[in-house]
């Protein structure tokens, strides 16, 4: 077992870049994480706002960086919050509370977890909830948090659609499970099997770039430039920004509403300027000489205390999908002028005017 000095101290594995540069350089263990919550069963118990689901099961599953399960990690934890279970939750995983009243306290439970995990590692988890909401529970329990920005991760789910499937489909655990032929050794549904299971189809993908495809845990956004998540996938980039106070602020943003070329580093004009269909997704089309088409999409997430942060992604398109999209701009454009008066569009034009993204 690996000991961590402090949290501080992990943080460097946690950062965004330099675990997808470690990553690549295939010397990190992979985690991969379970989690099981219950949550207030309707009417009997209220629901506590900052902790809607309380996590009453770690399981894991250590991998060295050859994919060969090395270690793993299965505790219970005894709940403070909601001491009925939830009807889902009892059905799903067969857990009684009397059972989990013999679990340890979740700060316990956590600190032994993230010793277990060591230093060199990224988490992977079977869908995009288990990390939110395990930071949400540390938060609750007051405890430091994993990171300060964003933690890249492996969702294996997504991972099992790009290796196998059509990249946007989602299947079960025990879908995947059958489809690669994996034995069915132990029952699903609790933490520890589910983790099990995960990592055996995280081990049975065999082409390596497939896992290069990180996805990000935005539980925190980034705080400053520092922490701003820039990444360049095969097909595409994705920037994370940094939270702004609201709408505007982000829009009015240089590095939000620039379209630059992610492989020569340009900044390119734009053929068709930034537009919304629907106030949350942005797009606009610039073009590259030498790459040509490229499409750049921003998607406006709120935080929880209602500031804002921007997830951009820009990937070249062919002449005919930027045909779809003016198609898709004038026709946003004309539903919008029928419902707005016509000062509205005079301040629209002066934002327009200048080169935000309006
Ligand atoms: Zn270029």
């Amino acid at each position: 077992m690996q000991h961590v000095p402090c949290r501080e101290g992990k943080i460097s594995a946690f950062a965004s870049i330099n675990v997808c540069s470690r990553f690549r350089e295939k010397t990190v263990n992979y985690i991969i994480l379970d989690l099981e919550w219950n949550q207030s069963s309707t009417g009997q118990e209220p629901e506590v706002a900052t902790l809607p689901f309380e996590i009453i099961e770690i399981g894991a599953i250590k991998l060295n960086h050859e994919r060969i399960m090395v270690s793993e990690f299965s505790q219970l934890i005894r709940p403070t919050v909601y001491h009925r279970m939830h009807r889902i939750t009892s059905k799903l995983i067969h857990m009684r509370m009397e059972e989990l009243e013999r679990g340890k306290p979740f700060t316990q439970v956590v600190e032994d977890f993230l010793r277990w995990c060591g230093e060199d590692y990224i988490f992977c988890t079977w869908g995009p909830l288990d990390l939110t909401e395990l930071q949400r529970n540390l938060r609750y329990y007051g405890m430091e948090p994993l990171s300060r920005g964003p933690i890249a991760f492996l969702d294996v789910q997504k991972l099992f659609s790009i290796a196998y499937e059509d990249r946007k489909s989602r299947r079960a655990l025990e879908w995947a499970v059958d489809y690669l032929e994996i034995e069915k050794d132990i029952p699903f549904h609790r933490a520890f099997s589910d983790a099990y299971y995960t990592a055996k189809v995280l081990a049975a993908i065999r082409d390596l770039e497939v896992l290069k495809n990180v996805s990000y845990d935005v539980f925190n956004p980034p705080s400053c430039r520092e922490e701003e998540v820039k990444v360049q996938f095969d097909t595409y980039f994705k920037y994370i920004s940094r939270i702004f106070p609201d709408k505007t602020a982000a829009l009015a943003d240089r590095e939000v509403s620039s379209s630059k070329c992610y492989l020569c580093r340009r900044n390119l004009r734009k053929k068709v300027k930034w537009f919304t269909p629907n106030g949350r997704h942005y797009y606009c089309v610039a073009f590259c000489e030498k790459h040509g088409y490229l499409k750049c999409k921003a998607r406006i997430h709120k935080t929880e205390d209602g500031q804002v942060y921007v997830v951009k992604t820009s990937r070249f398109i062919s002449p005919e999908d930027v045909e779809k999209l003016t198609e898709r701009r004038d026709h946003a454009r004309k539903l919008h002028n029928h419902s707005r008066k016509p000062s509205e569009k005079a301040s629209d034009k002066a934002a327009r005017l200048k080169g935000h993204i309006s």
